[in-house]
């Protein structure tokens, strides 16, 4: 039953994700920014969609002053609608208690940006991602037919584990990307 694995595997990591002290989390989030920062993907990229850090996912912030036009997620029904947002720029809380970028905000296309950094509970070395089962990420990479887009799974080590229980409509990431390594798929 991969639900119930699914299921189990979540909150196994988020406990452990919890339990980080906020010193290791900025430790090892910065170790993360600064992996993706030497990423000629990342230099290149002039528009890039990311994520407010929740429940200690790893922190983006330190990336968010490159000079990019970035985009963020707000949860409208089962999709996430993409904005256009800047360091500085008003923010609100989502109905998940995510931070979300204004309603008023420039909306973006998720088709027409370069590079998506996707938040995630867990990876695996097959390039697989278990978020918190909402499957918002499984829509939205499933609605991308271009493969110009490239998705990087950002994940502390320690929720980097070698096989995870998958469902058909898993879409696998590009790359994933934890303080210690870089790997493509
Ligand atoms: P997560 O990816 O957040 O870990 P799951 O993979 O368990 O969560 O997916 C959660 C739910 O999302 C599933 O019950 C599935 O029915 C739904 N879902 C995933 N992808 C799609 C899709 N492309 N279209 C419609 N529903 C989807
Ligand atoms: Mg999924």
């Amino acid at each position: 039953m991969p639900q119930l694995d699914k299921s189990a595997l979540r909150h196994q990591i988020l406990y452990q994700r919890k339990s980080l002290s906020t010193t290791e989390w900025q430790e090892k989030s910065s170790l993360i920014c600064d992996r993706l920062k030497e990423k000629t993907l990342v230099r290149e990229a002039k528009t890039i969609l990311a994520y407010f850090s929740f429940r200690q996912e790893v922190d983006l912030a330190p990336l968010f002053n490159l000079n990019k036009h970035w985009g963020f997620p707000r949860c409208v029904g089962k999709s996430l609608e993409w904005h256009s947002w800047q360091p500085g720029e008003e923010l609100q809380l989502g109905k998940y208690g995510i931070k979300e970028p204004l309603t008023t905000a420039p909306r973006i296309t998720p088709a027409t940006t370069d590079l998506i950094l996707v938040p995630t509970v867990a990876c695996d070395q097959q390039g697989y991602r278990l978020g918190y089962g909402g499957g918002f990420y499984d829509r939205l990479l499933g609605s991308l037919t271009s493969s110009r887009i490239t998705t990087i799974g950002i994940v502390f080590d320690f929720a980097y584990l070698v096989e995870l229980p998958t469902d058909p409509w898993d879409v696998k990431l590009n790359s994933i990307c934890t303080e210690t390594k870089f790997d493509v798929y």
